[in-house]
């Protein structure tokens, strides 16, 4: 005799302190965006004129950027207006 399987919760960053994740992303992306702005000397001497960890940068601060509209489409897709004569 087999028990039926339990149900699986999916929890979440998003779901738990979905503010909390848009907070840190947000920082994160201040934070990259000056460190990218300020090469540093193997940048210079770099064919690209990125190093290696100013070249990371710009990939984090794209994916940074697309984290926080699909968290920012997901946390508003969740809030629906209030019905009318409701006040
Ligand atoms: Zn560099």
């Amino acid at each position: 005799m087999t028990s039926p399987a339990p149900a699986i919760q999916t929890l979440t960053a998003i779901s738990s302190h979905p503010l909390r994740l848009i907070q840190a992303l947000e920082d994160a992306l201040i934070f990259r965006r000056a460190r990218s702005m300020s090469l540093c000397a193997d940048c210079a001497e770099t064919p690209g004129g990125r190093c290696d960890d100013h070249a990371c940068d710009l990939e984090l601060i794209t994916g940074y950027q697309q984290d926080l509209n699909e968290l920012h489409h997901a946390v508003t897709s969740h809030i629906t207006p209030p019905a009318p004569g409701h006040s």
